[in-house]
């Protein structure tokens, strides 16, 4: 039982498979690049719900984000 399967995802932004290991720093995304282009989107998108209480945190945290 000692298989170690490397496990791999596909990055959200450009469908890339992603190896899930420490050295990658931007998993699930391949890039920094891929991660800020979907973190934009899902920022975006999020605006779009009503009552998204959730991400309520987040705005404290990501404040002094230029918008
Ligand atoms: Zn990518």
């Amino acid at each position: 039982m000692t298989n170690q399967t490397p496990i791999t995802v596909k990055c959200p932004t450009c469908k890339t498979p992603v190896p899930w290991v420490a050295e990658q720093a931007f998993k699930p995304f391949c890039s920094q690049r891929c991660q800020l282009i979907d973190l934009g989107d899902w920022a975006t998108e999020a605006h779009k719900i009503p009552g998204e209480s959730v991400f309520s945190d987040l705005d404290n945290g990501l404040g002094e984000t230029e918008d």
